[in-house]
């Protein structure tokens, strides 16, 4: 057996995205070396999770007796490391397909971005990825996977790789169902062997591992169904580690909720915030999940079904008696006990932020710092909560500085007797909003508006449409309805420009910029500047304008509306050169030049080098 096992020796190559992926991995994640000891514990967990489910349905397994634990032993001498698992096991195929290939195509293309971006991976994602495995070259040169799969009958199969270009895979007569992983450390990684090291990992992180996990002959993990605890009995170092575990943190959880519910239905939950949001927070919809128990057997660790995409940022468990146990994933995602409990996580979350956002604003302000744009999109999905989601609902304003929130709730207590609208101001970040020409009646006059920077709320804006009778009005749109201006005694009257006036400038603008704009218009907003852009009743929100072109959406030209501020030094200018000569150069090109720099700092301005060589005629002129 083991003779002709030497002679079918296969050679394989890794696929070409994997070498760049090992090759990110070993340079780049060594921050956390302790992480492949996580990584091989949790698929080690997993493949004893997959035999207990086949017990449970009461298939036929080999070795059928075999006690599901894992087990370590080191050798520090020699510096060797070896983990078994009495798991499922892989065949051929599988060992080439699992640990051949990337699992998630994505996972490469988005670790090259941070990276490009100047970012370093941190050594917590790496089992976000589903590759978690090949962590293990980060300690090691060289990885012996020996195993057999827990189907009656199957073949015992070696897998040897450096992590270089290729493996091998050659058959073994290997008796034990499962796999043993096994190594020799690197001198850099060789307290690896040392008892005392891998204890005190797996205390940290793999502590509450569903099966025991020994080093030699010691059990080291508790195993133990924390969220079955009653609150009182709960520590919260215990906590801490717990939530540790479920979400592959290195850092204490912001909170916590701890469930327990009886009645329509029946189960119990220990749920966690984390302290900060991962890289890409909305990638995590995708493969982020709570782990789900049936009567504290594990069924899987990615119950996405569990809650609602905008509240997918906590982690945890959820343990219920009401699933069946030999519940497939296909079942679960349909059962309507699923959705009942989906509907309770989602009251309590809710019901926790509130209480968070009333009795402890500093840590509402920190989720909603971390995860606000995920969880501002539930507006447009869960119309049960509007309301509540609204309330939870945190913006810029200027009524602000820089940095501290306020709520829908606050911005009304502020409005003035006569304000009918919430105003609101969309755009890239707070510096370039507070610049808009658009603010300035607002600000003269104390109108508090809302300063949305977040890229989401563009999206958010139509869903919100209205708060307690209330409707958000974008300042940049024309139709809104503005005080007339008191005049204070200061400004002087006697060079206010005549109505006459201002429409013969007006005709000259109209006729200068052509089809460029929709309308010119004077203004009631403009205080210091001379001129500014809005949007029609019926246009589209500049901001939203520029995500869509962000996005390479087909955007049709959007006219504006010019308006002008007739109480400016410029202006005045212009409508005394109009009455000298209506067709001089220097009047039709400051119009044009008005009207790109309105575009400019709205930061659509398509051709900046005709805007310069304008800009040069004219200081050409001005310094004649
Ligand atoms: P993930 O665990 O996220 O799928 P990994 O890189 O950690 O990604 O593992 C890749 C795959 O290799 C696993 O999905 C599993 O199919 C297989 N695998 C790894 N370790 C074991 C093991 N101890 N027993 C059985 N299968 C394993
Ligand atoms: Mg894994």
């Amino acid at each position: 057996m083991a003779k002709s096992a030497e002679k079918s020796k296969k050679i394989y190559k890794f696929k070409a995205e994997l070498n760049q992926l090992l090759h990110l991995i070993v340079h780049s994640l060594y921050t956390h070396p302790e992480v492949f000891l996580r990584e091989l514990i949790s698929n080690a967990s997993d493949a004893l999770n997959k035999v207990r489910f086949l017990q449970l349905t009461n298939q036929e397994l080999s070795d059928p007796d075999a006690e599901l634990k894992i087990n370590i032993s080191l050798d520090s001498k020699k510096q060797l490391f070896t983990i078994t698992d009495s798991g499922i096991g892989m065949t051929e195929d599988e060992l080439i397909k699992n640990i051949g290939t990337v699992a998630n195509s994505g996972t490469l293309n988005y670790l090259e971005q941070i990276q490009k971006n100047g970012k370093k991976p941190e050594g917590d994602m790496i089992g976000q990825f589903g590759v978690g495995f090949y962590s293990v070259f980060m300690v090691t040169d060289e990885v012996i996977v020996e195993t057999r799969h827990a189907e009656p009958g199957s073949k015992g199969y070696r897998w040897t790789s450096d992590g270089k270009g290729t493996f091998s895979i050659e058959e073994t007569d290997r008796k034990n169902r499962g796999t043993s992983i096994s190594f020799r450390l690197k001198d850099d990684y060789k307290d690896f062997s040392e008892d005392y090291r891998v204890k005190s990992v797996i205390q940290k992180y793999s502590n509450f591992v569903d099966f025991p996990i020994e080093i030699g002959k010691e059990k080291i993990n508790k195993v133990e169904a924390l969220w079955r605890k009653s609150k009182d009995e709960l520590k919260e170092e215990e906590l801490t580690e717990f939530y540790k575990f479920v979400a592959g943190d290195f850092e204490a959880p912001l909170g916590h909720l701890h469930l327990s519910l009886e009645g329509a239905v029946n189960f119990k939950a220990l749920l966690f915030v984390p302290p900060k949001a991962s890289m890409n927070l909305f990638y995590d919809l995708e493969d982020k999940g709570l782990h789900l128990y049936s009567n504290r057997i594990f069924i899987q660790d990615d119950a996405k079904d569990l809650l609602p995409d905008y509240l997918k940022f906590v982690r945890g468990v959820v343990d219920t008696e009401d699933l069946p146990l030999n519940v497939s994933r296909e079942v679960t995602q349909h059962s309507p006990v699923m959705q009942k409990i989906k509907d309770v996580l989602t009251t309590r979350i809710l019901g926790m932020m509130e209480d968070w956002a009333k009795n402890d604003p500093g840590k509402f302000e920190k989720l909603t710092k971390n995860f606000g744009p995920l969880f501002k999109t539930g507006l447009n999905n869960d119309f049960t909560n509007r309301e509540k989601i609204i309330k939870l609902l945190r913006f810029e304003s200027t009524a602000k500085p820089k940095g501290e929130l306020v709520s829908l709730d606050d911005y009304i207590s502020r409005m003035k007797k006569k304000q009918k609208e919430i105003y609101y101001l969309t755009g890239d970040n707070r510096e370039i909003v507070e610049k808009n020409p658009n603010l300035e009646y607002f600000r003269k006059n104390d109108y508090e508006v809302l300063l949305l920077t977040d890229p989401v709320d563009i999206f958010i804006i139509p869903s919100l449409y209205e708060y307690e009778k209330k409707t958000l009005k974008s300042i940049e749109k024309a139709d809104i309805e503005l005080e007339e201006e008191k005049k204070s005694d200061t400004e002087k009257q006697d060079d206010l420009l005549n109505p006459d006036m201002v429409e013969s400038l007006i005709k000259v603008f109209k006729e200068t910029l052509g089809d460029k704009v929709e309308d010119v218009k004077t203004s009631k907003r403009l205080v210091d500047s001379p001129v500014t852009l809005v949007v029609g009743k019926d246009g589209l929100d500049p901001q939203m304008e520029r995500m869509m072109k962000m996005m390479n959406q087909e955007v049709a030209p959007q006219k504006k509306i010019l308006e002008i501020n007739s109480g400016h030094r410029i202006i005045k200018n212009l409508s005394r050169l109009n009455i000298g000569n209506s067709a001089d150069p220097v009047l039709r090109k400051s119009i044009l030049h008005l009207y790109e720099s309105a575009m400019l700092i709205e930061g659509n301005l398509p051709n900046p080098t005709e805007f310069v060589q304008r800009l040069n005629e004219l200081l050409e002129e001005a310094t004649k």
